[in-house]
């Protein structure tokens, strides 16, 4: 069922959306060289426990921190580790929830660090304006599909891979709910958009090819191709006025 929200329950979320987003950018400029993804997730844990909120992800379907590091050729899922260091040269994607007021922020940036390949910092890039790409599309009368087009079409235009294995979604008093957010799909198809719907759009974008697998550990998601991929995410709700986006961080 796709739950609309009243302008209260709004409100709650864009509460919860910026602990998300600031944790996230606070995870993000705290990075350095030679840090492990453990330290890393302990420093965005944190943040959301002093700020009053829960990590929506710490045990989430038995997950076992609070964020998602995912470095490189990962694409999602990465488990915080005290043996992965961060070096000169990676890609970080960090994906943050927050649980505040009995609602859910979902957030993720990929981060550069130090002296990142060209290559790199154009699916970054790339990556990123995609995510925007689908923002635009989420007003009232349009169709998730127009969302899901609008990714897969840019990203596609620079011959990226789009992940198909995994969706955007909805959120709210749930960190997943209904409808299902695909970054790929046919414009004018799935359900229409309502205003109060608040959903997560996350692009997943490999510079080779749209395969992934999935590590014996059951979660961390690599390219099957082993090239680079990077994640964007805001949680968003759909209003009047056109796309707000409730994980806007304010510290940056
Ligand atoms: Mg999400």
């Amino acid at each position: 069922m796709i739950t609309v929200k009243s302008k209260s329950e709004l409100e709650k979320m864009r509460t919860a959306g910026i602990i998300a987003g600031d944790a996230l950018h606070f995870g993000g400029q705290s990075i350095k060289v030679g840090m492990s993804t453990y330290e890393l997730d302990k420093i965005i844990h944190d943040y959301i426990v002093k700020h009053g909120a829960i990590p929506s992800f710490l045990g989430y379907g038995g997950f076992p921190a609070s964020a998602c590091i995912s470095i490189n050729n990962k694409v999602i899922h990465g488990i915080p580790s005290k043996k992965e260091i961060i070096k000169d040269g990676d890609i970080v994607s960090i994906d943050v929830g927050a649980f505040i007021g009995g609602y859910h922020g979902d957030t993720a940036y990929t981060f550069a660090v130090g002296n990142v390949s060209e290559d790199a910092k154009q699916l970054l890039k790339v990556t990123n304006e995609s995510l925007y790409k689908g923002i635009e599309k989420a007003v009232p009368g349009n169709r998730i599909g127009d969302i899901s087009h609008a990714v897969e079409e840019y990203c596609v235009s620079y011959g990226y891979g789009v992940v198909k294995n995994y969706v955007g979604h909805g959120v709210g008093s749930k960190l997943h709910e209904s409808p299902e957010v695909p970054n790929f799909g046919k414009a004018g198809h799935g359900p229409r958009l309502l205003a109060g719907m608040t959903i997560a759009i996350e692009p997943m974008i490999n510079a080779v090819g749209e395969d992934v697998k999935v590590l014996p550990d059951g979660w961390t998601v690599l390219t099957k191709s082993g090239s680079l991929s990077a994640h964007f995410e805001h949680t968003i709700a759909i209003t009047p006025d056109g796309p707000v986006i409730l994980t806007k961080p304010t510290i940056v």
